[in-house]
């Protein structure tokens, strides 16, 4: 017996060795045979690309391409967010003589609003003769202007911007600028280059944007050239860095003197959120072999460490069973991590007073298998139940960044598997949480609840927030109801529900307001328990809201939002990064309130 444990002992050893090699193989951190992932890697905004603004055209002939922007005619309001396609855009699509020459009387008209700036408008005309005196047959396929005669620059191109009347169309219409722009680098940083010196992209903007539509600019700017190579072998990830050459982006903003607008500073804003954007991505897109619970806390505790306004409590399994968090713990019980409950502090470094408090609780199931209810369908999708907490941890990252003044943000997430084996939660079990209240688990799949039911016990008595947002991808009725767009809001307090409205009305990230129904609190009664984790049959992501109502105090402002839906982007098959905007937003718009 002794010497075959030796032998087996030492076949374990070898099998170790042999995985850790296999691991070192590996272009990311994972599991091996024996352990699990404890580091996951995230993206930065990309370092080859730099954007910025300029009031001033100095220079403007040394680009290697520049749009000229331009308005639509006024008849055209209808088209306010629609664009004349950028000519020679990516060099596949061909132009139409048509719209050519739409595009020609277009810089007419632009040339004309620009006569204030005389050099600028010179140049113009310049450009604008070479244009007309280009035979559209000389020009390729691809509608590329080609200088032959001089060195530079190398591209024309005409944007068009329609008469935008509101600010909702506004920041639609700076979305698709940012994007534009982004797909304009891609193709521009493609091109062979062999100065080595990088390429440049100078955009003459035909009017001035408000601040917001410069974030805006910027978010959508970075968030289009978002790339996750992050699981790609190294050969793949060595050939994209060696495509993409250094690009750098220009607006030159024509300011004039009366305009206080920073726009830098705007931008900067946009990048920001951008960056947080890619965080919530990065953690959605992960899979569970690479970002679990242990992976998570992780990765709070590194967030927190870079920025001062921001600090990381982990609390294990044992100081959760410290505070009763059975019904948490229940759900985690089944899987080879152990449970991490993540609170994270943002607290402004500036200002003085009474800080309002508040707290936003995201789901964090690093993958629901859906435990011994196991799912049927989607379960490929499910590395995606985290989203509530990568929008919160996003939201960290962007606060952090631009650091309001007057909040005291709490970043709240319950982490955990829901996972089959021998130690899992099986249907039937009564779960205490730890406001009292007993539960008997109806379904192991309907755990999301569970595990928020101790974070918002926690976020309202322990922490003593006094007002709290919970994301979650908890239902799969909220998709059926409100489809892939649309975040499902259940709140009792109207102040709270008009001012995310205003907040998703800011962004674009949209929500809408459901209904509470009192009657349907009778479906989560239990024979056995104080309630039950599954309402009726129909309404489920009505009952999931009544569900969680119990564990915080009825007084409380408390919004319960459902992004089951649109956590995932179904068209790239990436995590779209939803709730990082809206709750910033929505953080900024409370601490202009409370400052
Ligand atoms: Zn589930």
């Amino acid at each position: 017996m002794h010497i075959m444990g030796r032998v087996n002992s030492i076949s374990c050893l070898l099998f170790a060795a042999g995985a850790l090699a296999a691991s070192s193989k590996s272009s990311f951190p994972t599991w091996t045979f024996l352990r699990p992932n404890r580091h996951m890697e995230w993206n930065e905004l990309p370092t080859h690309v730099s954007l910025s603004s300029n009031p001033f055209h100095a220079g403007i002939l040394d680009a290697d391409a520049i749009v000229m922007g331009i308005t639509a005619e006024s008849n055209e309001t209808n088209a306010s967010v629609n664009w004349l396609e950028l000519l020679s855009h990516d060099g596949s699509d061909g132009l139409s003589n048509s719209s050519f020459e739409n595009a020609l009387s277009a810089i007419q008209d632009s040339l004309q609003q620009l006569v204030y700036d005389q050099s600028l408008s010179d140049t113009l005309i310049a450009l604008k003769a070479e244009v007309e005196n280009a035979s559209i047959a000389t020009l390729s396929s691809s509608a590329v202007l080609i200088k032959e005669s001089r060195q530079s620059p190398q591209s024309i191109y005409c944007m068009q911007f329609g008469n935008v009347t509101n600010s909702t169309a506004a920041l639609k219409q700076a979305r698709l600028l940012g994007a534009a722009v982004a797909n304009l680098v891609e193709s521009v940083s493609k091109k062979k280059d062999d100065s080595k010196k990088g390429k440049s992209i100078k955009i003459l903007m035909p009017f001035q944007l408000e601040a917001s539509a410069w974030t805006e600019v910027a978010f959508s700017f970075w968030t289009t050239l978002y790339k996750d190579m992050r699981f790609k072998g190294n050969s793949e990830k060595e050939k994209a860095k060696e495509s993409s050459g250094a690009v750098t982006v220009e607006f030159i903003t024509l300011n004039d003197a009366s305009s206080q607008i920073d726009v830098q500073d705007a931008l900067q804003k946009g990048a920001s959120i951008a960056r947080a954007n890619y965080m919530a991505r990065d953690i959605v897109n992960a899979p569970h072999n690479v970002l679990n619970s242990l992976a998570l806390a992780d990765t709070a505790e590194r967030l927190a460490s870079r920025y001062r306004s921001l600090s990381c409590k982990i609390l294990s399994s044992a100081n959760c069973e410290r505070l009763g968090m059975g019904a948490f713990l229940g759900v985690a019980r089944g899987s080879e991590t152990e449970a991490q409950f993540i609170h994270m502090t943002y607290k402004p470094r500036r200002g003085r007073g009474k800080l309002h408090k508040i707290g936003i609780i995201g789901k964090g199931l690093l993958f629901d298998t859906g435990g011994y209810n196991i799912k049927t369908s989607m379960m490929e999708m499910m590395k995606f139940d985290c989203g509530g907490a990568a929008a919160v941890m996003g939201a960290a990252l962007a606060l952090a960044e631009l650091e309001p003044e007057g909040v005291e943000v709490h970043f709240i997430v319950a982490a955990c598997e829901n996972m089959i084996s021998e130690r899992a939660c099986v249907p039937s079990d009564v779960l205490v949480a730890s406001n009292g209240k007993t539960i008997e688990v109806l379904n192991t799949d309907a755990e999301g609840r569970l595990t928020m039911a101790d974070a918002l016990v926690y976020a309202d008595k322990e922490v003593q927030c006094e007002e709290i947002v919970e994301l979650s991808t908890l239902t799969g009725a909220c998709m059926v109801a409100l489809g892939s767009a649309v975040a499902g809001l259940w709140v009792d307090s109207d102040d709270l529900a008009d001012s995310l409205i205003r907040a998703s009305k800011a962004t674009g990230e949209q929500i809408w307001r459901m209904p509470l129904v009192e009657d349907y609190k009778e479906d989560l009664k239990s024979k056995v328990a104080d309630i039950k984790n599954l309402g009726g049959r129909y309404g489920g992501a009505i009952s999931a809201a009544l569900f969680l109502q119990n564990f915080v105090d009825g007084n409380k402002p408390f919004a319960h939002i459902d992004i089951a839906g649109p956590v995932w982007n179904f068209k790239a098959s990436q995590a779209s990064g939803y709730g990082v905007k809206l709750l910033v937003e929505w953080v900024q718009q409370r601490a202009k309130e409370y400052k």
